[in-house]
């Protein structure tokens, strides 16, 4: 339910082209590139990261990655004709504005197959490097072709951002909320965090109302939660931390889904609202379980049956970065040879498949065609459902009513 993982709403947006006017039929597989590099530690978080400021580290991983793009060519050149399909690019982290501008530039070049720019290219900013870096930067990202920003605000309560280990406060997330548009960003995202017990209704409140004066394009919220290997998991195990109440989470959550509602936003996935024509293709695009390739430590891919991840190893030639973990870099030290991550893959079964369409689909407002989801699950648990208003029947889809999908997680374990 409303899971925390995805607290940079990834993994994986619009030029600012209604969706719905744009007809696709053959693209190329959406493309996800993994910078694992971050300027700190957020409490919260077990993504795969690494402080670092080292110039060289950050050379030695665009080198691997640009290794790892033209070794993967017949797959990134691969046209999909499957329906909807969709041609986009998405920046995600780590945090991926710590990179210096020529670094991701160099990266780009090499991810672009052609003249064509993508339908949508999201970069993952942290406020406190746009206000760093200033508009040369921001303007530096628009000119490699970025049409998207999507940044990790989380809160504009200073305590709260104190908490979670960010580096900006709040009046630094809006400081950089305005840098992005005077600079002439025309879809921009937040991100933001409830369901932590120290955040009270009247603090989420006020959050969610700063981020509506700044009327971005989409608004992602998470739920909190607690993540193995995450420094909030030890505060727990410690007794330093205790996690909000499930009525707290539903509170705050309600609140978000009427406020926003009522401002114009679309609520079309569990944690994800969009002004009208401003839905997340890159994002979209996993729910409908189109082909990806993600590219980088830690990235993972799905084509056809197949999913295949990249180790989460840093690229490098000296070991001269801080790990964010205890655990030890397994790398060489060599310094003649790029020492880079590799690559596992495994077959999904049918039954694998089967649970992905049901998980994924029905975390959208467009849910599933009701025929498809008849055959993929228990005909007895969908119209018991479909019974007691958790699922309800829109034309010919299913989908989770908007008043159950805080408990979506029991739904979705009720049909698989
Ligand atoms: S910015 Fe924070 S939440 Fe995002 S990857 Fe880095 S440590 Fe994790």
């Amino acid at each position: 339910m409303l899971s925390g993982r995805n607290l940079h709403g990834r993994g994986l947006h619009l030029s600012g082209i209604p969706r719905q006017d744009r007809t696709v039929a053959k693209v190329n597989p959406v493309i996800y590139l993994h910078v694992p590099f971050c300027g700190s530690f957020c409490t919260y978080c077990d993504f795969y990261s690494e402080i670092c400021r080292s110039s060289q580290a950050f050379n030695d991983y665009a080198d691997a990655v640009i290794g790892e793009i033209n070794s993967r060519q017949k797959e990134l050149s691969m046209n999909i004709s499957a329906p909807n399909a969709v041609n986009t690019l998405y920046i995600g982290g780590g945090t991926p504005s710590v990179l210096p501008l020529d670094v991701l530039a160099r990266i780009v070049r090499a991810i672009a197959l052609s003249e064509a720019p993508f339908e949508e290219f999201t970069v993952e900013v942290n406020p406190e490097d746009i206000v760093e870096k200033g508009s040369e930067y921001v303007r530096g990202l628009l000119a490699i072709g970025v049409n998207r920003i999507s940044m990790g605000v989380q809160s504009f309560d200073d305590g709260i951002l104190r908490w979670m280990n960010r580096r900006h406060d709040g009046t630094r997330a809006i400081k950089a909320y305005r840098i992005l548009r005077e600079c002439g960003v025309r879809n921009i995202s937040i991100d933001l965090i409830f369901g932590i017990s120290q955040l009270t209704d009247e603090i989420w409140k006020d959050t969610i109302e700063e981020a509506l004066a700044l009327a971005p394009e989409h608004i992602s919220a998470y739920q909190l939660s607690i993540e193995e290997g995450s420094a909030l998991a030890k505060m727990v195990s410690d007794g330093r931390y205790v996690e909000a109440s499930d009525e707290q989470c539903r509170r705050q959550y309600n609140f978000l889904c009427c406020t926003l509602k009522q401002s114009g936003y679309h609520h079309y996935e569990i944690s994800n609202f969009a002004k009208p024509g401003f839905e997340a293709v890159h994002n979209s695009a996993y729910w409908r379980r189109v082909p990806y390739i993600g590219l980088g430590p830690g990235a993972h891919s799905l084509i056809g049956n197949v999913r295949s991840w990249n180790s989460q190893e840093l690229p490098h030639r000296a070991l001269n970065c801080e790990p964010l973990s205890d655990a030890p870099l397994k790398l060489s030290r060599n310094q003649d040879n790029l020492t880079t991550y590799s690559r596992s893959f495994e077959t999904l079964s049918t039954e694998d498949i089967r649970v992905e369409k049901i998980m994924l689909s029905l975390r959208t407002d467009k849910g599933m065609e009701a025929t498809e989801l008849y055959s993929l699950a228990e005909r007895y648990a969908v119209d018991s459902l479909l019974m007691e208003g958790a699922l309800e029947k829109i034309g010919s889809r299913i989908r989770i009513s908007e008043s159950h999908l805080f408990v979506s997680d029991e739904i979705i374990r009720e049909l698989i």
